[in-house]
């Protein structure tokens, strides 16, 4: 039995713009080493986090996602993936403390801009020091860990506009590079991976699953993303935005634009009478059209830029989110004549929360 020091981390933890991603991984030998109470309290630690599958109000375990028999450090182990919203912060640290993390956890491995935001909180309300790595590389070295250790981990849509044909096909992502990161956050982020430690920042977009959220709140009064997602899968974007066809009568043959083609999103809606006419459906649908599309067209400029075929797209903006996965598969494979791909992974927002623990050594 391997000695489990308790000192070490054992969280990895990314706190982004709208949610903190908690990665706990749960060695499959009980410590040795360690006084009777620690043990208590580390014992009852893991049961409160896998017994669970919701902390608080608004914690989530992605049992799901749960990841048995990986070795992390030498150390076999389950990795849990919990997420709840950054907003909540507050509430997680009073957890932590009653649950008596703060006693025996003495690091947490830490990405994202609230590692830094919330950096003298930890210290002050759990005595918990963050040991921070950067973003860009921890969602890299999480990515290729995960991936090396899940074989269904990678992949892509066939027929993503066929309802009864489009399915989720396996692909092996083990000679990958180079490829395109597009991370969809709050915010989006797309980085060329180049090898397995070489990556740059290439481009983003302040339009981003933040603004998806934030513009379909107001536009329907809907209250989650859950919500929004669910609104948008029952609507019509075609009520809201103007066509190609609606412009010309049909399709722009001379320069190959389809009649179905969006020539301009929400373009409908400077009409009091089509205003008057959408549902609320229809406008979440047209609202996660539009981001979506708008990712997918900057996304694949940039795949042209970098001479790069496979596109990955990552990030909890495709969490429950097969309408924009699908939307992003036919816009890349389309517009490049299917000679770009576009990829996904399972566990899409949670690789830099583990690609920090990865890199603790203490
Ligand atoms: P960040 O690190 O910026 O918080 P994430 O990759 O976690 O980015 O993605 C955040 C985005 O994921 C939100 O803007 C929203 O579009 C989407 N999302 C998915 N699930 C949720 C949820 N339960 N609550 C809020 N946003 C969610």
């Amino acid at each position: 039995m391997t000695s489990v020091n308790s000192t070490m981390p054992w969280f990895g933890m990314d706190i982004g713009g709208t949610l903190s991603k908690l990665v706990y991984f749960e060695p499959k030998d009980m410590m040795q080493g360690e006084s009777e109470s620690e043990i208590e309290i580390l014992k009852s630690i893991r049961k409160y986090l896998t017994k669970n599958s919701s902390y608080g109000k608004t914690g989530h375990r992605d049992t799901h996602l749960q990841m048995d028999n990986v070795v992390l450090r030498g150390i076999v182990g389950t990795l849990h993936f919990i997420r709840f919203p950054t907003s909540k912060m507050k509430n997680f640290l009073v957890l932590a403390n009653q649950k008596g993390m703060a006693k025996l956890v003495t690091t947490v491995c830490a990405t994202g801009g609230g590692a830094y935001k919330f950096e003298e909180d930890f210290k002050r309300e759990v005595n918990m020091k963050l040991a921070k790595y950067d973003e860009f590389e921890s969602l890299l070295k999480g990515l290729l860990y995960i991936d090396k250790n899940n074989p269904t981990e990678c992949y892509y849509w066939s027929n993503p506009t066929d309802g009864t044909k489009c399915s989720k096909v396996q692909y092996d992502f083990s000679s990958p590079y180079p490829f395109l990161l597009v991370n969809i956050g709050s915010g989006v982020s797309i980085l060329s991976v180049n090898s397995a430690t070489e990556c740059k920042r290439v481009s983003g977009t302040s339009l981003g699953g933040g603004t998806f959220l934030g513009l379909c709140c107001l536009l329907t009064g809907c209250n989650s993303f859950e919500e929004a997602i669910g609104l948008a899968a029952e609507g019509d974007h075609t009520h809201v935005d103007k066509l190609v066809k609606d412009i010309y009568g049909g399709d722009y043959a001379k320069f190959g634009l389809p009649g179905d083609l969006v020539a301009s999103s929400f373009g409908q809606m400077n009409s009091r009478d089509r205003r008057s006419k959408v549902s609320r459906q229809d406008l979440a649908r047209a609202t996660l059209v539009t981001i979506t599309n708008n990712i997918g067209s900057i996304a694949r400029m940039c795949a042209i830029q970098q001479k790069v075929e496979r596109v990955v797209f990552i990030g909890n903006f495709l969490r429950v989110n097969p309408i924009a996965m699908k939307l992003l598969a036919y816009a890349m494979e389309y517009w490049s004549n299917a000679s770009m791909k576009a990829l996904f992974l399972e566990h899409e927002g949670y690789f830099g929360a583990v690609g920090c623990l990865l890199q603790y050594h203490g």
